[in-house]
């Protein structure tokens, strides 16, 4: 498996920068493992090593039990320079994460139950309605289904990577970049619990309420300041809040039918029922 090695390579990949981040990506292998976030061989992590060269995780290797000799040294298309254990096939679109955005030093993909549940129903996450969310995460955009690894599937990421740190991918899962490793795990983990909140919040009998647009416009000064990307820094009030979350996840009045109006027959007064919810363009 060890090709292109010199001396120098080697020592790159043995450095004391190198030991740190093999033993960060092992323990957020731990995390994505014991969060139930990877299952068998899935997912995997990427950090930026040097100009041109990265560490990766191995393929067929649970993440959650990883040491730091399974790690993998490539280049910046994804050839294997070091590394006992071949690179995961799904580095490429990592690579078009981290070819496309400088300042994004870690990759993290995974399998989050309630995040992927969204990516499979093909529908993005509404806005406008958690604060953690607005500010260290962002719109998550639905990267259309191709194959896991292929070229075809790091063409549809990497045009989405600079306006987004955290990316749905249709039919398969989630990928994130940071900072740091830690950091694009942080996405991960907010962007599950996010999804997750509103799968709970969906089955609770009420009227539904969101964040107006300008306490919206405070938290994006926020992210801003957080030096984070986010295509709504320009954006208005109304604009942000264009658009009522809950009326995109179908729980409009509209929808309803339920003797407010519409015609279920229901008879029964309740201001928000599930309908037929929205789902984004692929
Ligand atoms: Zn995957």
């Amino acid at each position: 498996m060890e090709k292109k090695s010199d001396k120098k390579m080697l020592a790159l990949f043995n450095s004391k920068e190198a030991k740190q981040i093999k033993e960060e990506i092992c323990e957020i292998g731990r995390r994505l493992w014991a969060r139930e976030y990877v299952d068998a061989n899935g997912g995997n992590i990427s950090c930026r090593l040097a100009p041109g060269l990265f560490i990766c995780t191995p393929t067929l290797v649970s993440k959650g039990f990883m040491t730091p000799d399974m790690l993998c040294l490539v280049d910046d298309k994804g050839n294997q320079l070091l590394g006992k254990i071949k690179r995961s096939s799904e580095i490429t679109t990592h690579l078009a994460i981290l070819n496309a955005v400088p300042e994004a030093k870690a990759v993290v993909h995974a399998h989050p139950v309630h995040a992927t549940a969204f990516a499979v129903a093909g529908f993005e996450p509404p806005t406008c309605l958690i604060p953690e969310m607005e500010v260290f995460v962002g719109t998550v955009p639905i990267a259309p289904y191709r194959t896991p690894g292929s070229p075809q599937m790091a063409d549809v990421v990497a045009p989405l990577a600079p306006k987004h740190q955290s990316i749905m991918l249709g039919n398969h899962g989630l990928i994130c970049w940071g900072k740091s490793v830690e950091d694009a795990y942080f996405k991960v983990e907010i962007t599950d619990a996010y999804c997750r909140t509103l799968v709970v919040a969906m089955s609770i009998p009420t009227a539904f309420t969101s964040i107006s647009g300008d306490e919206v416009k405070k938290l994006l000064e926020m992210r801003k300041n957080l030096g984070m990307p986010d295509h709504r820094f320009n954006w208005s009030a109304s604009q942000i809040a264009a658009e009522d979350p809950w009326e995109a996840m179908g729980f409009g009045e509209s929808s309803c039918g339920c003797g407010c109006g519409c015609s279920c027959g229901s008879g029964e007064k309740s201001s928000k029922k599930k309908g037929g919810g929205k789902k984004s363009k692929k």
